[in-house]
């Protein structure tokens, strides 16, 4: 499920597998879908529009 999170005076919403935040609920719940379907593994196109990295300064190189 996508999580709705204020940040400062924005509002992201993040992907609950892989935790990083979109401008709009759309995109969220396309990384979520891909996340669930590739095993955590995001898509370079959909995280490309990623506005919210948590924690990590770069995406972790995952297989
Ligand atoms: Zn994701």
């Amino acid at each position: 499920m996508v999580t709705k999170k204020k940040i400062g005076d924005r509002t992201v919403f993040l992907c609950d597998i892989c935790g990083l935040g979109y401008a709009d609920r759309v995109t969220a719940q396309e990384c979520e879908d891909y996340c669930r379907a590739h095993h955590g593994s995001c898509s370079a196109e959909i995280s490309a529009k990623a506005v919210y990295l948590p924690g990590a300064p770069t995406l972790p190189d995952r297989k």
